[in-house]
């Protein structure tokens, strides 16, 4: 646990009056803050460490003072009471707070062909979001690097003909804006999940945003990383869980699933499982989908190719399309058992695709 800090909780209707003889109060008792302003919920961040009571209570506007030591109040389960958070992507789809979805698709984005088809399929098998890499970020220089502008340019393009949001690796600050209209929800990838500048550009952006876990970050760690998108003033951060640098060496990476239940102990925000990351392996792919649902996953993401011996990155990983319309009908099966299992506890208000 960390430094003491204060957050205030504003009234739906507070005043920028209010707003600003609260910042002029805390200013003459010699402290500094910070605004975070979401579309249904406004805080006031005091900065630093505060040891004493700012006898803030019954300041107009103020609705609730929160004292925590939680180093990641805004992401943190205590700020929400409990309750789970539902981030919505686009009007009537969403995920987290009993919304489940499933996104799938290329690794990267390859041709026109590639993408359509693959788009094509997993619409058809049932998938809600369409994945797909234009900015590959490689171990190796020499090995593809994605397709870059054209590539995000092919996946608007099969936006557009199949309907299918779509979601899409933001590697660079520079490149946020012009991804901004092509893409539904912006991705970090694990390597950057601790890029700094990158996370406070992307508190800025009225975009959803999806945070990998790093291959070697902790959950307190990761979790610190969603609070610099949420302290932006960006409410909608969606956190995934791809598999971390253990002992094994037979699979890519070891797949997490502990930190399921254990994220929803901690944090409001929704749980995305990546099995094909997280496992290196195709044939992993499937058992660790449905183990993720059974984990309490609020959605998977999963790479499919029509050719995956073909495919310029991750082909060994990469479900064919017709193994991922297997995928997607045991899930359907899996689903209602779930819901018995989970009887008591959060209701399940809908249910994108399984
Ligand atoms: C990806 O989703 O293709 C990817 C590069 O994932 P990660 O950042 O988890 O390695
Ligand atoms: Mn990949």
């Amino acid at each position: 646990m960390g430094d003491q800090r204060v957050i205030i909780r504003m009234q739906q209707n507070s005043s920028t009056n209010d707003l600003a003889k609260l910042f002029h109060t805390l200013e003459k008792k010699g402290f500094m803050a910070r605004y975070v302003p979401y579309r249904d919920d406004c805080f006031v961040m005091v900065e630093g460490r505060v040891d004493r009571d700012l006898a803030l209570q019954g300041i107009p506007g103020v609705e609730e003072v929160i004292s925590t030591s939680n180093p990641f109040p805004l992401a943190s389960l205590e700020l929400t009471n409990g309750k789970h958070s539902t981030v919505e992507i686009l009007p009537g789809l969403n995920i987290g707070g009993g919304h489940k979805l499933v996104m799938a698709g290329p690794c990267a984005v390859e041709s026109r062909d590639q993408i359509l088809e693959c788009a094509r399929s997993v619409k058809k098998a049932g998938a809600s979001i369409l994945r797909g890499g234009a900015f590959k970020p490689r171990t190796n220089p020499y090995s593809f690097q994605g397709l870059g502008s054209e590539g995000i340019a092919l996946l608007a393009e099969a936006r557009k003909i199949t309907g299918l949001p779509v979601i899409s690796e933001v590697m660079s600050m520079e490149t946020i804006e012009w991804m901004m209209p092509h893409v539904d929800i912006l991705q970090v990838g694990a390597r950057n999940m601790q890029n700094f500048p990158l996370l406070k550009a992307l508190g800025k952006v009225d975009k959803p945003v999806m945070l990998k876990r790093g291959p070697m970050a902790t959950v307190d760690e990761w979790l610190q990383a969603a609070e610099y998108i949420l302290l932006g003033g960006n409410r909608r951060v969606i956190l995934c869980e791809r598999g971390i640098r253990g002992v094994e060496t037979r699979t890519r990476n070891t797949l997490d699933l502990n930190i399921v239940p254990l994220v929803k102990s901690l944090s409001h925000l929704p749980v995305v499982v990546d099995p094909s990351h997280g496992t290196g392996i195709r044939e992993l792919v499937a058992p660790m989908s449905l183990a993720a649902l059974a984990a309490g996953a609020d959605g998977l993401i999963v790479e499919v190719h029509p050719k995956p011996e073909e495919a310029l990155s991750d082909g060994m990983q990469s479900l064919t399309t017709l193994q991922f319309s297997a995928l997607m009908k045991s899930i359907a099966k899996l689903m209602p058992a779930l819901e018995v299992f989970r009887e008591g506890e959060e209701p399940c208000h809908s249910v994108t695709v399984m």
